[in-house]
């Protein structure tokens, strides 16, 4: 038996929950907006001890709408370079011009002289990715230096379902944290996004985003140009019967993380990025740099044809500044994004991985580095 890359993990008794649920929202016909988005919105707030929640319809429109409240068009926003497209997407499609900084390789995230580099004039808002499912202990540091500039933290928490820094969850740093439900994501609503926020003006002024800009859900007055960003009810029904998991997954994905974290310490050349003190991770990914001069596809192509074992993907191979689609916002190059884009692997991490898979995993990753380093 193989170990896949990746695993969506609905068990008998979740899978007969979302069918009654299904059930009642076509008896009901409530079918957008309804009590199920209410029940999702409380109870992931709750799990982060954040005030406010708006369910919207994915994790992309999650920080567009953010970004919206924020006022972005014409001015700059940063992004690190190591992220998923959708972070300098949403920037763009919220009208503003992306800059794209480098990272601390330590936690590939911004660090306080990466964002203090990239800061201008015209910066309207900065925003972190916990990527991995990791929080950067230089949190308190970069949100001061927003300060400073007086521009806010936004988290790209689309990773970091129950992460926590001290804790405190993701989401909870900034003016406002955007998660995404995508199935690969640590929790999923089949498709779908959340935003966590203290602050009632934002949350009022997404909700009116979320619904095309309508002043309230029964008038005909729309007074922001918002989008059709709602959630269904059968998503957030997902949604809301997956999160109830969120501890136990994220308890089985640090059992597997430690067993990755002890068999790694005994060989030599593979770096992980480890969890740095004060950090829970969900580990949403575990990732680790091979030594320089290891081939990655040919250390992928050993590893699933000679081992069944199915490294997942990376978060991720080609930085932002070299993605084609982004080229007029490239600058220069970023030594740090595109060395850590350019070595890791992340190995599979499942919310009900065994401890044969787990072990699997271990020995080909031995099995394989001796072969090539
Ligand atoms: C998945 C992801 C998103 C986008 O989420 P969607 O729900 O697919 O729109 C944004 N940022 C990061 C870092 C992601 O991994």
């Amino acid at each position: 038996m193989g170990v896949p890359a990746a695993r969506i993990v609905f068990d008998e008794s979740d899978r007969t929950a979302v069918a009654e649920a299904v059930a009642e929202i076509l008896a009901t016909g409530a079918m957008t907006l309804g009590p199920w988005t209410e029940r999702f919105e409380q109870a992931f707030a709750a799990e982060h001890g954040a005030s406010h929640a708006v369910a919207v319809s994915s994790g992309t429109s999650a920080l567009e709408i953010v970004l919206r409240t924020v006022g972005v068009r014409d001015r700059d926003v940063v992004v690190p370079a190591v992220t998923f497209y959708a972070t300098a997407g949403a920037v763009l499609h919220a009208g503003g011009r992306p800059v794209i900084a480098d990272v601390d390789p330590a936690t590939l995230a911004l660090s306080p002289e990466t964002l203090a580099a990239a800061l201008t004039p015209d910066t309207a808002a900065v925003v972190l990715v916990h990527i991995g499912g990791l929080i950067t202990p230089a949190v308190d540091e970069l949100r001061a230096l927003c300060n400073g500039h007086g521009v806010p933290l936004i988290e790209d928490a689309a990773h970091a379902h129950g992460s926590s820094l001290g804790g405190r969850a993701a989401g909870s740093f900034g003016l406002a944290g955007a998660f995404s439900f995508y199935p690969t994501k640590v929790t999923t609503s089949g498709e779908g996004g959340m935003i966590l926020t203290e602050s009632p003006d934002l949350r009022d002024e997404a909700r009116i985003y979320r619904d095309q800009g309508k002043g309230s859900f029964s008038t005909n007055h729309h007074v922001l140009p918002g989008y059709s960003w709602r959630i269904s009810e059968l998503n957030a029904a997902v949604g809301a019967v997956h999160l109830r998991r969120l501890k136990e997954f994220i308890e089985t994905r640090r059992a597997v993380a430690r067993r990755y974290d002890e068999a790694l310490a005994g060989l030599d050349g593979l770096e992980p990025v480890v969890e740095p003190v004060g950090c829970r991770s969900n580990y949403y990914k575990y990732v680790v740099l091979l030594p320089r001069g290891v081939d990655r596809a040919d250390f992928k192509r050993i590893a699933a044809e000679e081992h069944g074992v199915r490294l997942s993907g990376e978060v991720y191979d080609l930085p932002l500044h070299l993605q084609p689609v982004l080229s007029p916002y490239r600058r220069g190059p970023l030594p740090a994004a595109e060395d850590v884009c350019a070595r890791q692997i992340c190995l599979p991490v499942h919310s009900d991985m065994t401890v044969d898979e787990t072990e699997q995993v271990v020995d080909a990753v031995s099995a394989v580095l001796r072969r090539l380093a």
